[in-house]
């Protein structure tokens, strides 16, 4: 079957052909019907040797994953071939006490068993195949279309998991900034108007970018720049934003973050760039909640689908073959994908 990989330290992703799965004991086999390009396998393609963390290269990639059950393993209850699913990608050992609330994104157990997500260590979804360890981490998709939601698995899941630890902050009157307009930023954008009274104040660096937050409901765009903070001040009668969720993670995007909050106002640094926030008396505003939170549980994609199925929260989707997932990445590495970019192989 093909797959596209990442084969080698710093080298761009390939299209190969490998030996297709078949599922082993209690796993379940998915023919792919489709496959989100993320910014975090950028990330992972630029981290240098001694710290690569994701298993053993070739890695077949893809996090985000949607497929029809091909093929189930001994013991396999609960799906059946032909179920239309998408996959809870954030896998963790499934009874620590985090997994048993269905937070395997906080798995304490995952590091030392080796467990590693698909995509990010496993073999993921970006293949005409793809095997699933167990049957848990199958959510079905009960007529949701698989290109059109299958980002929501993380691209929906992660900004909803932020933007919930804040809803009790954001009221009707209060102001939400989104720092980052992509992937993610454009369904946090959607997610804050369905879930909360915030005024939406979104940033990014791209006017093609700043029109999308528009269009998905942001009530201010901004350019996000040494003016931003000033801009964010004006919007508030100087007071700041009640949560600020950046999706860059970016030196410059976490300080505007922080110099953005109001006195008691949350911080969810999501974007993975290196950039890091002191926090301390002076060095942020009275009372701050700082957190970097990591994708989201199973319950809370479930959620994520219910309100796909409502209406209430779309991804702009631009679609790829197999063959030319690399150009997808080539767009995403330019900043050039409105939305999400999904492989449809
Ligand atoms: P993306 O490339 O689709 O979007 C990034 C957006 O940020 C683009 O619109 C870009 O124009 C904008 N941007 C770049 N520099 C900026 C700046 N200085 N100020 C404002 N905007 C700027 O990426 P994505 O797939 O949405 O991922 C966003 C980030 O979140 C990445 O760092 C990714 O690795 C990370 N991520 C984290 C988690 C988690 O669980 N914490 C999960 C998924 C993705
Ligand atoms: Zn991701
Ligand atoms: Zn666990």
């Amino acid at each position: 079957m093909k797959a596209l990989q990442y084969r080698t330290i710093g080298g761009h992703p390939e299209v190969v052909d490998v030996p297709q799965p078949t599922a082993g004991p209690g796993q379940v086999l998915l023919r792919v019907t489709a496959a989100g390009v993320c910014h975090s396998d950028e990330f992972v393609m630029n981290v240098p040797e001694e710290e690569y963390t994701f298993g053993e290269l070739p890695l077949t990639l893809g996090h985000e994953g949607a497929g029809i059950v091909a093929e189930t393993g001994a013991g396999v209850t609960h799906v059946a071939v032909g179920d239309d699913v998408a996959v809870y990608g954030p896998w963790g050992c499934g009874r620590c006490l985090n997994c048993s609330a269905g937070k395997e994104n906080y798995c304490t157990r995952a590091a030392a068993e080796g467990i590693l997500p698909p995509g990010l260590g496993a073999p993921g979804a970006m293949a005409e195949y793809m095997l699933i360890d167990d049957a848990r981490h199958l959510v079905p998709l009960h007529g949701l279309d698989p290109v059109k939601n299958v980002s929501l698995t993380d691209a929906g899941l992660t900004p909803y998991h932020a933007i919930k630890k804040s809803l009790p902050k954001l009221g009707a009157g209060s102001t939400a900034v989104v720092i980052g307009t992509g992937g993610l930023g454009h369904v946090a954008i959607q997610l804050l108007r369905v879930l909360s009274g915030a005024v939406v104040v979104a940033l990014d660096v791209n006017e093609e970018k700043l029109d999308l937050a528009r269009q998905v409901g942001a009530h201010h765009a901004l350019l996000s720049d040494a003016g931003a903070v000033a801009g964010i001040r004006d919007l508030t009668d100087g007071l700041g934003a009640e949560a600020v969720f950046d999706f860059v993670g970016r030196p410059e995007t976490v300080t505007t973050a922080g110099a953005a909050a109001a006195v008691e106002g949350d911080v969810s640094i999501v974007g993975i760039g290196g950039g890091l926030l002191p926090v301390g008396f002076g060095a942020i505003g009275y009372d701050v909640d700082v957190r970097a939170p990591y994708w989201g549980s199973r319950s809370e994609l479930i959620e994520v689908f219910e309100l796909a199925r409502r209406g209430q929260v779309e991804v702009e989707v631009e679609t790829y073959s197999l063959d030319d997932a690399p150009k997808a990445y080539e767009r995403l590495a330019a900043g050039k994908v409105r939305g999400r970019a999904v492989i449809v192989p």
